[in-house]
């Protein structure tokens, strides 16, 4: 049998990270891995290095250094594939880990086929057949594990602002710690406006976080949106010039829009899943019945209510009783054809909408002022898209107790309930935090209390 190549392909997932592994495998991973690592320490030699330990060092690639980083040594046959194996961890980042396997490659590696680790190992016996399809099962599993990778790797600059944070806390859990339980080591107390100030700017940050979660979401995944009002006002004439192209059958006849109209279209960055709905109105025909059920059952769960309105009829009671179930929900209202002659009072709108909008859907007139009301009735105008901002429903709900908690903590300080009270509620908050970016908080806050204070000695 013809002895084996000796692969190099990234083993993290693409993207933007800490940090980034290569990893090389096969009979000449140790010689590739030494012309492209070069150790600190001049006297160790990557040829040497014994299996199950780490240099730390520079990749080079065409001569120049490239990053610092790490080398983990594995000697065949104990390591994954049963093989050489030297893993190269690098700064995370597509450009340093893609120049890093092509120096592996011009040092005479060859690039991995998919599975081709896992694949070795099972020829070496290092794993059953049904391990390496669990394997390959893990790592093909697109959906959820791609998104909690991207979750994670796109987390860099929330990590950062949560770090900071946790460290500002850390310090007074520490201060407080010490000075709760160590009384006869003359720790000072800390400063209540001191303590406030710090508290409060925490807290003003964490509730910035929680309050951008929903603009944000809005923003990765679109937000449902119910386009509804009286037959013939120019629903479906809306849809149309939102959507570009003619997705639902426009008439002059009233109750044509028999059914739900899904569409997705994009409105100033923001993904509208249309659907538009047949005229809301009590009929007999069955069919348009049914449409009218699930136009009420999609109203019900939009996140945004586009409300229109014929500006060129007077208000019909109809449009009373829409501006009404419209109140408190996300709706703009649309008074639509104001190229005809108006004769909408718009005081039946009064107090059911966040924004009104006067337009000529069918001469794409007023889109502009759409879709500046849309972004701040959604809350997106605001949002800063360079701002960190918490991804997933676990960040929110750790945030959502840092939050509480900090308030808590504030509350017990200017309530004069003792320090020990606001201690416990720096606690939860430093918890939570450490949930939310994956750590440990006794642990930290046992290490800050003793190597700031000395009060083990
Ligand atoms: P829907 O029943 O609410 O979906 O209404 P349609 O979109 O089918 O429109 C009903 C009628 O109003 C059609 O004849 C449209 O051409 C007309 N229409 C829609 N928008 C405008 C507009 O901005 N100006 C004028 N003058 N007519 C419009």
């Amino acid at each position: 049998m013809a002895q084996p190549s000796t692969i190099v392909a990234q083993a993290t997932p693409p993207g933007a990270g800490g940090i980034a592994v290569v990893r090389l495998s096969g009979p000449g991973a140790y010689s590739v891995a030494a012309r492209v690592f070069f150790p600190q320490d001049p006297a160790k030699k990557v040829e040497n290095a014994r299996g199950y330990t780490a240099l730390f060092g520079h990749f080079q690639a065409r001569g120049c250094t490239l990053d610092e980083g790490v080398a983990l040594f594995f000697r065949a046959p104990r390591s994954y594939t049963g093989e050489d194996v030297v893993e190269l961890s690098c700064h995370g980042g597509q450009v340093i880990a893609q120049t890093l396997i092509e120096a592996c490659i011009a040092a005479g590696a060859a690039p991995a086929g998919p599975g081709e680790y896992t694949k070795r190992a099972f020829l070496n016996g290092r794993i059953s057949l049904t391990q390496a399809e669990a394997v390959m099962d893990v790592i093909s599993a697109a959906g959820r594990q791609g998104a909690a990778l991207a979750e994670h790797a796109l987390g860099g600059a929330l990590a950062k602002q949560i770090g900071g944070y946790r460290q500002t806390l850390l310090a007074l859990a520490g201060h407080l710690a010490a000075w709760v339980d160590f009384p006869e080591e003359d720790v000072p107390a800390l400063e209540p406006a001191a303590l406030q100030k710090a508290l409060g700017e925490v807290l003003a940050g964490v509730s910035a976080l929680v309050e951008s979660y929903g603009a944000g979401a809005v923003l990765r995944q679109g937000v449902d949106t119910a386009i509804v009002g009286s037959p013939n006002v120019g629903k479906s004439t809306l849809l149309n010039l939102l959507a570009g192209f003619d997705r639902a059958i426009v008439t002059p006849v009233a109750g044509t829009t028999r059914d739900v109209v899904e569409q997705a279209v994009m409105l100033g960055g923001v993904r509208l899943n249309l659907f538009d709905t047949a005229g809301l109105r009590e009929t007999g025909d069955l069919v348009e019945a049914e449409g009218i059920r699930r136009s009420r059952e999609k109203l019900a769960q939009a996140g945004l209510v586009l409300a229109v309105f014929d500006g060129s009829s007077p208000a019909l009671p109809a449009d009373r009783e829409l501006a009404r179930a419209c109140a408190g929900r996300r709706a703009v209202a649309l008074i639509n054809k104001n190229d005809l002659p108006q004769r909408f009072d718009e005081a039946v709108l009064q107090g059911g909408f966040s924004a009104v909008v006067r337009m000529a859907a069918g001469r794409g007139g007023g889109l502009a002022q759409l879709e500046a009301a849309v972004a701040r009735v959604l809350g997106v105008a605001e949002l800063d898209l360079a701002a960190p901002c918490l991804v997933s429903q676990r960040q929110l709900a750790a945030a959502v107790e840092a939050r509480a908690a900090l308030a808590d903590a504030l509350e017990a300080l200017a309530g004069g309930f003792g320090l020990d009270a606001v201690s416990v509620c720096v606690d939860d908050a430093l918890a939570a935090l450490c949930r939310l970016s994956g750590e440990d908080a006794a642990a930290s806050v046992v290490e800050e209390v003793f190597s700031k204070f000395c009060v083990g000695k």
